[in-house]
């Protein structure tokens, strides 16, 4: 069948995007879903760091590539062997597929499937395969979703069955900015009630913390962002106190804040400097988690004998360490009990023909999380 889906010819393209267009709206050929496959209707795809990451090249894919990993929809089709799924059904794409079998996943880690990890790296589906072709070529699964779309073919492995009372932009932001925000606090750091949080970076990853630490007990909440209304967003969502990083002494300030730091700061903005700030803020004896994705050849200076003498904790969350077929619901029904209001980071929708416009305000930390709706 076609479908029309944005695919990215050329990273690092110029700024501003809805000048250079980087991502092309084309009518591509989608193969049928085969063993343990399935087609599904996307209805709803946010706009995530990690996409921008490609189209900038800071996060180097193999082009071309159909982007787009945040995304919800509805079952369209079956491929043979899927047992857990009927057409029909509302579902929400988890942007690492699990084979089940290899080690992290037996131990109970699936974000660091190894065959989920070497098919996103190639840019195929769980198999090794791909569905998506254009005038003969081949072209790559974004995270093994591909969502920027009307239809894709999914590993049924990549999907979770939600609730269809909810909207789809609502269940949309539960595939990335929710379980990465959320889980990096109750799953990577675990956090205890009545603890001092700090979050580095107010996207919708660091919203969804803000939330999370606010949902597991944080007494004191701390936001760092470099734009005001961010941090005035923030505030509203329940943060106790808001620094501005770009000013030059705000090390000094949240320290001085904090009786010389925080028990957890996390890091989400993907930058260097902010990690830096992340875990300069972080007190003797605490843990410092990064959700941030910067450029592999980025590094990090530290001195080590703080790690020692301070017996500090640094530690690293991709997708918050969670279980998405038991965090996405347990999250949903968080969500629908009013503990955590995820639609309140759903700043913008917009459609379609409208995605490189919208890169562009991600790009100027404009929003925190814009949604298409198809
Ligand atoms: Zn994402
Ligand atoms: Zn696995």
């Amino acid at each position: 069948m076609k479908t029309r889906a944005a695919v990215l010819y050329e990273m690092g393209m110029p700024r501003p995007y809805a000048e250079s267009k980087p991502l092309k709206i084309k009518e591509i050929e989608l193969d049928p879903p085969d063993r343990e496959e399935v087609l599904i209707q996307i209805k709803a795809v946010g706009l995530c760091h990690s996409d921008l990451s490609v189209i900038n090249g800071s996060r180097p894919r193999v082009m071309p590539m159909a982007l787009g990993h945040e995304a919800a929809g509805i079952v369209a089709g079956l491929g043979e062997g899927v047992t857990d799924l009927q057409i029909g059904d509302h579902i929400v794409c988890a942007f690492v597929p699990s084979c089940g079998h290899c080690s992290p996943c037996q131990e109970g880690r699936p974000a660091l499937c190894e065959l989920g990890a070497r098919a996103n790296n190639e840019g195929t589906l769980l198999s090794g395969q791909r569905r998506l072709h254009h005038n003969g070529g081949e072209i790559h699964h974004h995270l093994g979703v591909s969502g920027f779309a009307d239809y894709a073919v999914v590993d049924q492995h990549s999907l979770v069955k939600v609730d269809p009372s909810l909207s789809f932009d609502e269940v949309a932001v539960f595939g990335c900015a929710v379980m990465t925000g959320v889980g990096a606090v109750v799953n990577t750091a675990h956090i205890e009630a009545g603890s001092t949080v700090a979050v580095i970076g107010l996207g919708g990853v660091g919203l969804s913390a803000l939330l999370g630490a606010r949902v597991a007990g944080a007494a004191r909440m701390i936001a760092v962002d470099i734009n005001p209304d961010k941090l005035a967003l923030a505030k509203s969502m329940g943060a106790t106190d808001t620094f501005d990083s770009r000013e030059p002494d705000v090390i000094d300030q949240i320290r001085a804040a904090t009786n010389g730091g925080v028990d957890y700061a996390f890091e989400t903005a993907g930058a260097v400097p902010a990690l830096d700030v992340a875990y300069r803020i972080t007190r003797r004896g605490g843990t410092t988690v990064t959700s941030g994705l910067p450029h592999p050849t980025q590094q990090l200076s530290l001195s080590p004998v703080s790690l020692t003498a301070e017996e500090r904790t640094l530690k690293g969350s991709y997708i918050g360490s969670c279980i998405p077929s038991r965090d996405i619901p347990r999250y949903i029904s968080l969500y629908k009990q009013g503990q955590l209001p995820v639609n309140r980071l759903l700043t913008d929708r917009i459609s379609l023909d409208q995605i490189n416009e919208g890169f562009d305000r991600l790009d100027r930390g404009e929003a925190a999380r814009i949604v298409v709706i198809l």
